[in-house]
């Protein structure tokens, strides 16, 4: 199904990414989230529902989740290294994300830019239809238990 497949992670290897997706990666689009999270750690975010994220803690105890704003979904930071991996979001029985396209190992095949976007403004519902239409899915291999979500 999905054409192009991204592998990478976190810096000291404790959590693993995997993309998997239908478009080239210099056909796709970042985003640059204008929170102050995302702007500390200059991340360049991509989502698309067409595309799925995997995760896997190689090493579930260095796996750090990190909650602000909304409280509606939770960052995931390596604890080891620091690395801001992805953003996870409960979504009835699923997972939605957004990840950090710089954790991939060939992250300069994705040449696009980047779009400053600024969602300060949202409430709770538009933030959650927004995600809904937006986000990607995603799944968690040997993972620790993830907070507890609306
Ligand atoms: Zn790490």
């Amino acid at each position: 199904m999905s054409a192009y497949r991204h592998e990478g992670g976190c810096h000291c290897g404790a959590i693993g990414v995997l993309l998997e997706t239908p478009r080239a990666p210099d056909h796709q689009v970042i985003g640059l989230c204008q929170c102050g999270f995302c702007r500390s750690h200059n991340a360049r975010a991509f989502r698309d529902p067409a595309s799925h994220l995997t995760l896997t803690a190689h090493e579930p105890e260095q796996v750090r989740h990190y909650s602000f704003g909304l409280g509606v979904s939770t960052q995931v930071i390596c604890g080891r290294c620091g690395v801001y991996v992805a953003m996870l979001m409960r979504d009835g029985a699923g997972l939605l994300s957004v990840m950090n396209i710089s954790t991939l190992a060939d992250r300069s095949a994705f040449t696009h830019p980047g779009n400053p976007s600024d969602y300060d403004a949202e409430t709770v519902a538009e933030r959650l239809a927004r995600r809904r239409a937006g986000w990607m899915p995603a799944r968690l291999i040997d993972w620790p238990e993830l907070p507890i979500l609306p």
